[in-house]
């Protein structure tokens, strides 16, 4: 795809520090280091975004980005957790419309913030209900 930046780096047009590569994926370090040793996992075909891409690769993907999070865990030092992330769309946070994957590294006081709020109780039963036949497939 033209002027996509991560069909750039997969065509080795523009450098990445690439920590795996095979024919479908490549993974490298996120130039914005959410965290020390955040990873992105990206598909090496463009696809714009996960609901796009093709189920064997984005399978394959997620594999890897486990891999990767062992990797992390085994390695990093203070490192207390992962998290996998995928933004799909902007409305999302998604920046760069080729789809990837986020494996952010977690350290005690990193200050990063990904987080839910306690909602717990604030549906009815009948919205839950609603919601299911909805989202049911
Ligand atoms: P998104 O916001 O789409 O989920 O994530 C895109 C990520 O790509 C961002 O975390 C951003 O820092 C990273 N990024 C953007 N441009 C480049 C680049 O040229 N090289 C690398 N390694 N990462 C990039
Ligand atoms: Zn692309």
């Amino acid at each position: 795809m033209d002027n996509c930046i991560f069909c750039k780096i997969v065509n080795k047009e523009i450098p990445a520090k690439t920590i795996y590569e095979d024919k479908d994926i490549i993974s490298f370090l996120d130039i914005s280091q959410a965290t020390k040793g955040h990873c992105l996992v990206v598909l090496k075909k463009h696809f714009d975004d996960i609901t796009s891409t093709d189920d064997e690769k984005l399978a394959k993907a997620i594999l890897i980005a486990k891999k990767i999070a062992i990797r992390q865990l085994k390695t990093l030092d203070g490192i207390i957790g992962v998290n996998i992330i995928n933004n799909t769309l902007e409305g999302a946070g998604q920046t760069i419309m080729h789809t990837h994957i986020h494996i952010i590294p977690r350290y005690k006081d990193d200050k990063l913030v990904i987080g839910f709020p306690n909602n717990f109780g604030k549906n009815s039963d009948e919205e839950l209900d609603i919601l299911v036949k909805k989202l049911k497939i």
